[in-house]
């Protein structure tokens, strides 16, 4: 039997402890011992219990619903009262039994998936299925993340044409209190059937509205569970290398010609995947790091070949750990740094020595980059994997706390504009972060800010080991947004990473919301369709009542 427990008074973080306090009533949904036959039943029996927590909880406060608060801003996390899912985490495959009889789904090709259930849980489910093997399609850099908390966010990575991980997603059930059990899907791509209106009170098919509540910034209700669809098995091989990067490739890229950039790169075959990382200051000139996803037939590898650079392969995050870990810093910083405190950075400072050392250590980027030359390999010597042992490794936990993470996203056919226009802003500011750039097309969702039909996400990534550190990196990103609006460069933040953004921000990408037919306007009406007046009291976050969207 499903339960939900209470702690009072519980300490609590995000996990960049970007928020720290104690959470008066902190709930946790415990998923029980029965294994519940199938998804349908899986979905009911989580359902009726959360609808029934939820109906008794007083709405003055918030619900605080959690994924693995893995969100920097204040999107995520509640001091009153909040209800931890991570046990939500159920997945069964959508058999031929429950798909709707108009559906362009086989049996097996998607998965009921409970909201709190990992992507690691989703790809390993499906990855490692005896009889159907299959895949999920993207990711962020790790697969950590709750779905729920995930698709809530439009987190994505640089699956080359495709959007986030949210559009992997073609249903969604929401748990929204007693007579609130609500499912959505798209009327033009009917997934579920009768089971669906059996296991709900109300059943959706409407494309508008599933639209809507798909990148629900945690103000649509509780996530209950998603259907996944997921893909044909595939192998890939990942090749990492530095080269120095001009106007010609540039225009590639702006042009999305990824398979020129491939070919230049040595790899003439079309990529899955490109990620590239540029120096801020002087991105023609330092040599940048590109990152390839290739197709291969090569058989699969458990581990990455010796003949493999012995690099982090998670993207930025990954080389900062890099850096922290070529100056044996990672490890001390671990141990030294003192315990979360409130708000946004530590109240005390961290340890003297390692802090001087690490100011030392990165405090030039060139010197970094010139160290980080990294050999190209072959696919051969590289290995095979699948999606999800490509993202399989987690964050280093030298890195956690440490990291200043923005991003934003702007039209790709303004790239050619847009990168030296950021660099030109950050000319002299302090060197403590890195821009990644991605690449997705389509994204799914009225709210997610990859909202153009190519979108480049900049990933600004820095430290935030001490406040004025910090402060240096969100005082060079502000310049950065300065200087694209004067471009009249358009551009939207990421939901839950760090970095200003405020209601003009919003009404620029997403209103007016005086207009009936901006993204805002009916992204709210689909708020009020799902939860009435009591359910918006209880779906709300302190990020939403800020940014005019609660
Ligand atoms: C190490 C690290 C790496 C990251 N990498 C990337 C990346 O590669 N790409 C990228 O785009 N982003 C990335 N992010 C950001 C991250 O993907 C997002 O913050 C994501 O939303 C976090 O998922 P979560 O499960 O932790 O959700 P949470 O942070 O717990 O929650 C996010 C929102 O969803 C709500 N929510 C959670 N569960 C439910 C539910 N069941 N029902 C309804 N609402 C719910 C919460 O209330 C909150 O409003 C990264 C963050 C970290 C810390």
């Amino acid at each position: 039997m499903a339960d939900i427990v209470l702690e009072r008074d519980r300490a609590w973080t995000n996990y960049h402890e970007t928020q720290a306090f104690t959470v008066a009533e902190h709930y946790r949904y415990i998923r029980g011992n029965a294994p519940a036959p199938d998804g349908p039943a899986l979905f009911g029996a989580s359902a009726q219990r959360l609808c029934e927590h939820l109906g008794a909880l007083p709405g003055r406060a918030a619900a605080g619903l959690l994924g693995r608060a893995w969100s920097l801003s204040d999107i995520v996390g509640n001091p009153a009262r909040q209800l931890e899912l991570d046990q939500l985490d159920g997945i069964a495959w959508v058999e031929g039994v429950h798909l709707h009889h108009r559906t362009r789904l086989a049996p097996r090709q998607a998965v009921f998936v409970g909201g709190g259930a990992t992507w690691k849980q989703v790809a390993d489910f499906v990855e490692n299925d005896r009889q159907s093997p299959r895949t999920i399609v993207t990711s962020g850099s790790h697969l950590a993340q709750s779905v729920a908390g995930s698709i809530g966010t439009a987190t994505g990575g640089s699956r080359l044409g495709y959007g986030g991980v949210q559009n992997q997603i073609i249903a969604i059930h929401f748990a929204n209190g007693p007579g609130r059990s609500i499912w959505v899907e798209r009327a033009s791509d009917p997934v579920i059937g009768h089971v669906a209106g059996d296991l709900c009170d109300t059943v959706i098919r409407n494309d508008g509205v599933f639209e809507d509540a798909l990148v629900h910034l945690g103000g649509m209700g509780l996530v209950n569970g998603v259907v996944v669809e997921t893909a044909a098995p595939a192998r890939f091989t990942m090749l990492k290398m530095t080269k120095p990067v001009d106007a010609t490739w540039l225009s590639w890229l702006q042009a999305g010609d990824y398979d020129a950039i491939a070919a230049w790169l040595g790899y003439p075959q079309a990529p899955v995947y490109y990620e590239v990382q540029v120096d801020p200051f002087a991105w023609d000139k330092t040599p940048a790091i590109h990152t390839l996803y290739l197709r291969t037939e090569a058989p699969l590898i458990d581990t990455p070949a010796p003949t493999r650079p012995n690099v982090p392969v998670a993207g930025l995050l990954g080389n900062l750990g890099w850096a922290l870990s070529r100056t044996d810093l990672g490890a001390e910083a671990c141990t030294a740094r003192p315990a979360p405190a409130a708000n946004r950075f530590p109240d005390t400072e961290p340890h003297p020595a390692w802090c001087q050392d690490m100011r030392n250590a990165l405090a030039d980027l060139h010197a970094y980059y010139s160290t980080c030359l990294i050999t190209p390999t072959t696919p051969e010597q590289s290995g095979a994997q699948t999606w999800g042992q490509l993202h399989a490794t987690p964050p280093a936990p030298s890195q956690k706390a440490l990291i200043y993470s923005a991003a934003f996203a702007f039209s790709q056919d303004r790239l050619m504009r847009a990168l030296p226009i950021m660099s030109k802003a950050v000319q002299g500011r302090p060197r403590h972060f890195l821009f990644t750039l991605r690449f997705t097309r389509s994204a799914a969702g009225t709210m997610a800010y990859a909202r153009f039909p190519r979108s480049v996400v900049l990933d600004f990534e820095g430290l935030k080991v001490t406040p004025e550190i910090a402060a240096a990196c969100e005082e060079s990103l502000t310049l950065i947004h300065r200087a694209l609006r004067s471009a009249r460069i358009a551009f939207s933040p990421h939901w839950a990473k760090l970095g200003p953004i405020d209601p003009t921000t919003i009404a620029r990408g997403f209103g007016p919301e005086t207009d009936p037919e901006s993204r805002i306007a009916r992204w709210k009406v689909t708020r009020d369709l799902l939860l009435g007046a009591e359910g918006k009291r209880l779906f709300r976050n302190a990020a939403l009542e800020r940014w005019g969207l609660a």
